[in-house]
């Protein structure tokens, strides 16, 4: 009988992790925990800019860039936390022709391949839109679900362009030397200004 058991269960194993699958179903497994996490921590901070409980320095990043706090908190509200590394989205739709902020990538470009294992992107977000990608890989650039204060900054970050500030405005506005790597240096500056209490906890 107990023979039996484990046929069963072994076969089903060999079922279960077809040849594609072991990387597939792990990162889909780690993005589901990275999400939940930015779910609940975007709701926490649209609630604090909702209720005018922005911290000084990041009400005064937010009054720079021309946004409210209530309005990132709509902005908040709204967006969608995407796997990056399995979308088949092309980036010539997510930044559309007549996007300000320079050319991004080919067009024909598909979001997944910006994630691909050893890539630097942490994240993609929609220009004028809800979305938001994300890298689930572990290490490297992807999205530790446990870093707060890192991933406020990303929140803030790519609520901004949401709203549709492209990077190169973000970058100028907070007067920042255009320097390698971009996107990190501007998700740092959030971090510590709109998640003082990472800094404080030290
Ligand atoms: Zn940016």
């Amino acid at each position: 009988m107990r023979i039996v058991v484990m046929v069963a269960v072994s076969m089903s194993a060999l079922l279960i992790s077809p040849v594609p699958g072991q990387d597939g179903a792990d990162l889909n497994r780690r993005f589901e925990e990275v999400r939940e996490k930015l779910v609940e921590l975007k709701e926490g901070l649209g609630e604090r800019f909702s209720a005018g409980r922005t911290p000084e320095a990041c009400r005064e990043d937010l009054e720079r860039l021309g946004v409210s706090p209530a309005d990132l908190a709509v902005v908040l509200g709204r967006m969608l936390i995407v796997n990056g590394a399995d979308s088949e989205v092309r980036t010539g739709d997510v930044f559309p022709r007549g996007f300000p902020g320079g050319r991004v990538a080919p067009r024909e470009i598909r979001i997944r391949h910006l994630f691909r294992a050893g890539s630097r992107v942490r994240f993609v977000a929609e220009w004028r839109g809800s979305r938001v990608w994300v890298n689930p890989r572990r290490g490297s650039a992807g999205v530790d679900p446990d870093d707060v204060a890192a991933n406020t900054g990303l929140l803030v970050h790519a609520a901004i362009h949401n709203w549709g500030l492209p990077h190169t405005s973000v970058q100028e506005l907070l007067r920042r030397v255009p320097e390698a790597p971009y996107e990190e240096i501007v998700t740092s500056r959030f971090a510590r200004d709109c998640f003082p209490e990472a800094g404080e906890a030290r």
